[in-house]
């Protein structure tokens, strides 16, 4: 039963001429599975209508070939031909009551059409944002006529498509709409240049043309960025934010309101706290009478309701929450607050649009297999007859193993070495900014726990002989994996012997509260990620004077995908942490350490009283081996099968462990064809 409290959250909003169900709004979000894998996308989508959500939005839709962000998958609405694709989410929304919002688009000089090939628009002939060597043209004015055509016939397009909402976006410095509003890009003398009102004057115009197109079955939604967060040169929430939000106040149906670029708007849980954009926004219900829609991370209904009642926002948006917890608006609803997934704010969703590939999150195993495994996030088949499962291990993989089969069914034993659950996540949710990545653990303990199929063991390191000795017919081990101190990872491939010359710790020592030696700490970085950095936020705090070398140009490399990566290299360089890139490990004294260039090979010598290496990690699985020698006791001991899952098997991220746990239980009792998923990439030849 709903707790009375969050009644609220389930009020009805009036967005022009429609009623949303609820409060609850999935704003735009990439997914990576856009115009190419359009059943994929459509699937998502519906299952969060049945989860509840009043409103789902596309990701963005490009409008037009100019506007072509290949090799990112977006939604597309060129022309009549991506209505079918388009459809088959609306349809899907609808059939559980959401209202379908799509997110127009032009890019203007955010992309390099590198599929289409015609030249980018701008309003200025400013340079492509992407590193390839291109720049866009300046558009005249018969450019802007076009422009405003492409629109009004997008909008047509989207409402025969069966969307509710139709968005008009300025946002995340990706959209040229925005690139015409800020001084910075828009350099321009004619009336779409120069003064605040010639810079509107696109927007505005656009705006209206979207309204006519649309007529009075559609809302309209604008979605500005009130803050770019750069000061003057930018938008701010103090400045033209404001100003524009003013100017243009009644026009639309719904503001939506966030924070640009991307990186300021999806903030990770390492740099930012739920609620984290309430600052920047919290003044637009002040210049409109309209709905106000916005995000920060919201995954707490007591949060949600506070920013309701305290007229900051009229409308929950999320992205991160709606992908973690598809179900989060009906688990509130039905009054089941502890089954609610919480997003840990990590980026991975994000990482995986940012390689153009199916986004994957750490806590939601199913995001991406809706349609191609035909996975859900709340329901499971159960199995066809009692089965029992041994899980060794009670990190990510093991937990989610164990909670997924006990789902499906199956009586389930989990054996943990260690006095406390959750592996890796355990110690690494103790780094500093790290916390909410403990959910991972403490969602799947909750589930456990609550669960009548599963009996859990702390404090139990099985041995072979412990596991044939239980006789029970499946064992899982999901044993994880250690820190390498040898420095074999993506620089260097061999084991560096010289290394052993001084003090070296891993990051299972620092973890675990090594004592640092005396001197200075060098941190090799060569996993890339988000461990080295923390690795010498550990060693400032302890006192020492850190470098961080990494083989690499930029500190954190893959962070660039969760898009935390100049968040954590401003922070190395505010504690102080003196930062050498590209270089690899040459020499070793006791209290030295000699470097190598990577492209020259060119030396240099460091003072080092100790070695912290971040390269890679060796599977655990001693207990795996171990089994496999004793084959022949199977059979006497009951045992049917062994499967090594999650970071055992090959170490990868959290979301990798969870990843690995859930398919395991999925495929538990059957036999995956060779290509175990649906493929819509396949076309008919000349078809
Ligand atoms: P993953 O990411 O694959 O889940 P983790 O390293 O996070 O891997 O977790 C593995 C867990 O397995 C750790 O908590 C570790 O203590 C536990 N473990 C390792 N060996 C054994 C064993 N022989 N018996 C029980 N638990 C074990
Ligand atoms: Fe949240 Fe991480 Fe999942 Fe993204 S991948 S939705 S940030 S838990």
């Amino acid at each position: 039963m709903r707790d009375p409290r969050y009644d609220v959250l389930f009020e009805p909003v009036q967005i022009g001429p429609l009623r949303t169900k609820n409060r609850f709004w999935q704003v735009p979000h990439c997914s990576g599975m856009g115009h190419r894998y359009p059943n994929a996308e459509a699937r998502m989508r519906t299952i969060k209508a049945e989860g509840g959500w009043g409103v789902i939005s596309t990701q963005e839709a490009e409008i037009h070939p100019s506007s072509d962000i290949t090799p990112a998958n977006e939604a597309r609405l060129w022309s009549r031909d991506d209505i079918p694709a388009l459809r088959a989410m609306t349809e899907g929304l609808h059939a559980h009551g959401a209202l379908a919002a799509i997110q127009l688009v032009h890019n203007g000089h955010h992309v390099a059409n590198r599929y289409s090939r015609m030249l980018p628009l701008s309003p200025s002939g400013n340079v492509y944002d992407g590193s390839d060597p291109v720049q866009a043209r300046a558009m005249d004015k018969a450019d802007i006529a076009a422009l405003r055509g492409w629109y009004r016939t997008a909008a047509l397009n989207a409402r025969a498509a069966g969307f509710d909402i139709i968005y008009v976006y300025a946002g995340h410095d990706m959209a040229l709409l925005q690139h015409f509003l800020v001084k910075r890009h828009n350099h321009r003398t004619d009336e779409y240049g120069g003064s605040f009102e010639n810079r509107l004057r696109l927007f505005r115009e656009v705006i209206g043309d979207v309204r006519d197109a649309i007529g009075d079955r559609c809302a309209l939604a604008v979605r500005l960025a009130v803050d770019e967060l750069m000061g003057p040169e930018g938008i701010t929430c103090d400045g033209e934010g404001r100003d524009i939000i003013s100017a243009l106040a009644e026009e639309p149906d719904v503001w939506d309101v966030n924070l640009s670029g991307w990186s300021n708007d999806s903030q990770t849980s390492r740099f930012s706290d739920e609620g984290f954009q309430e600052p920047y926004t919290a003044f637009v219900k002040s210049v409109t009478t309209k709905p106000v829609v916005g995000v920060g991370r919201y995954t707490s209904p007591d949060s949600m309701v506070r920013v309701i009642r305290k007229g900051i926002l009229d409308l929950i948006g999320a992205a991160r929450p709606s992908i973690a917890d598809p179900f989060l608006p009906k688990k509130i609803e039905e009054g089941r607050i502890d089954d609610i997934r919480e997003c840990i704010g990590c980026n991975i969703c994000t990482s995986g649009d940012n390689t153009c590939a199916p986004m994957r999150c750490t806590q939601n195993p199913t995001v991406g297999e809706e349609w191609r495994r035909g996975w859900h996030p709340e329901r499971i088949a159960p199995i066809a007859m009692p089965q029992s499962v041994l899980v060794v291990g009670g990190g990510p993989a093991g937990l989610e193993a164990a909670r997924a089969l006990a789902a499906r069914g199956a009586e389930v034993t989990l054996a943990e070495a260690g006095r406390e659950w959750g592996g890796r996540v355990a110690r690494e949710c103790r780094l500093p900014g790290l916390a909410a990545w403990g959910r991972v653990r403490d969602w799947r303990l909750g589930q456990l726990q609550r669960s009548a199929h599963v009996q859990m063991y702390l404090e139990s390191r099985l041995s072979v002989e412990d596991v044939l000795g239980m006789g029970l017919p499946h064992v899982v081990v999901a044993t994880g994996a250690a820190w390498r101190a040898d420095g074999v990872g993506r620089a260097h491939r061999l084991p560096l012997g010289f290394l052993a010359n001084g003090s070296v710790l891993t990051p299972d020592d620092m973890m675990a509260g090594a004592m640092l030696p005396e001197g200075p700490v060098v941190v090799f970085d060569d996993d890339r990620y988000y461990i080295g950095s923390l690795m010498a936020e550990l060693a400032v705090a302890a006192g020492r004077d850190v470098v961080l070398v990494t083989p690499d140009n930029l500190v954190s490399a893959f962070s660039e995908h969760t898009l935390d990566q100049g968040r954590i290299q401003a922070r190395l360089i505010s504690l102080g942490v003196r930062i050498i890139t590209a270089h690899g490990l040459a020499d070793r004294g006791s209290d030295w350490l000699e470097l190598s260039c990577a492209y020259t090979g060119r030396r240099m010598r460091l003072d080092c009283g100790s070695l912290v290496t971040v390269t890679s990690r060796r599977p655990v699985d001693g207990l795996w081996q171990d089994l496999q020698t004793q084959r022949e006791a199977w059979a006497d001991a009951g045992v049917l099968s062994v499967t090594r899952i999650g970071d055992c098997l090959a170490p990868g991220t959290i979301a990798a462990a969870t990843y690995a746990g859930h398919l395991y239980a999925q495929d538990f009792g059957t036999t995956p064809d060779e290509i175990p998923f649906k493929r819509e990439d396949i076309v008919p030849l000349f078809g």
